[in-house]
């Protein structure tokens, strides 16, 4: 029986643990300190690492954690993720070390050129998609095109409804601020804001979310909704010509907002 445990990490970094028996798979080690930590305190033995992508809050405890473990480590291609064993693209599959997860990659550029997800279908469905898409939003585009990263979020948008969406930082209240900026109107995202509040005032982690409650509730999935096209054009005063180029104004708008 696998169970998936967030070990906060800096600020507001998640660092996925997937615990089975003895041995736990760390899913991006910003920081190692509170990795060697929870494996001390529950008494369990490092056995992987996976990666989404290269930046420092992803992979920065990989060094630290290797000289405790001699565990492979799985990461992007195409990316410079420090000393991994397996890369990984689109199509790829791994069976998690010590746990026996059998996961599928995506190639999700956008936040980063060769950025990838892991995921698995029904029965149990799950995605570790790193800084693509977050609950109720989606990461920066620091190396792609807004083309890009809106075919990645699509394709993560396809996956099943209840799939659990396990993403790289805590920004859910943040980002719910604005989408009911974007669609005012919308009672799923009012109720949203009300649900993820509660868990924050209790300290818990508003994730996973899941694929279903992005697709109602997440501006940068909804944005070929003529509703949302409609709202973005409001919000730059110009004719905006389909769903990449309202997925571009959302993502400048929200780069913007305060
Ligand atoms: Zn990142």
């Amino acid at each position: 029986m696998m169970s998936i445990i967030p070990i906060p990490a800096f600020r507001d970094n998640y660092i996925w643990a997937l615990r089975s028996g003895r041995f736990a798979a760390v899913v991006d080690p910003g920081d190692a300190a509170p990795v060697l930590a929870w494996l001390d305190a529950n008494d369990a033995e490092l056995s992987a690492i996976l990666a989404t992508h290269h930046h420092a809050d992803h992979v920065g405890g990989i060094p630290a954690l290797r000289a405790h473990y001699d565990v492979p480590v799985f990461g992007p291609a195409h990316e410079a993720i420090p000393q991994r064993t397996h890369p990984l693209a689109e199509g790829d599959q791994v069976v998690v070390p010590g746990i026996e997860l059998l996961l599928s990659v995506f190639d999700i550029p956008g936040h980063t050129a060769a950025h990838i997800a892991y995921y698995t279908m029904p029965p149990d469905p799950l995605v570790f998609c790193g800084d693509t898409l977050f609950a109720a939003g989606c990461g920066r585009l620091f190396e792609g095109t807004p083309e890009q990263m809106w075919s990645s979020l699509s394709k993560l948008a396809a996956l099943d409804e209840n799939t659990r969406v396990y993403c790289g930082h805590e920004y859910t209240l943040a980002n719910l601020r604005f989408a009911a900026a974007v669609e005012p109107a919308s009672t799923d995202i009012e109720a949203r804001i009300v649900h993820e509040r509660e868990k924050r005032e209790r300290n818990l982690p508003t994730l996973p979310s899941t694929i279903g409650a992005e697709r109602a509730t997440n501006p940068f999935l909804r944005a070929a909704l003529p509703d949302v096209i409609a709202r973005a054009a409001a919000h730059e005063q110009r004719p905006i010509t389909g769903a990449v180029d309202a997925f571009a104004t959302l993502r400048e708008w929200k780069n913007a907002f305060a």
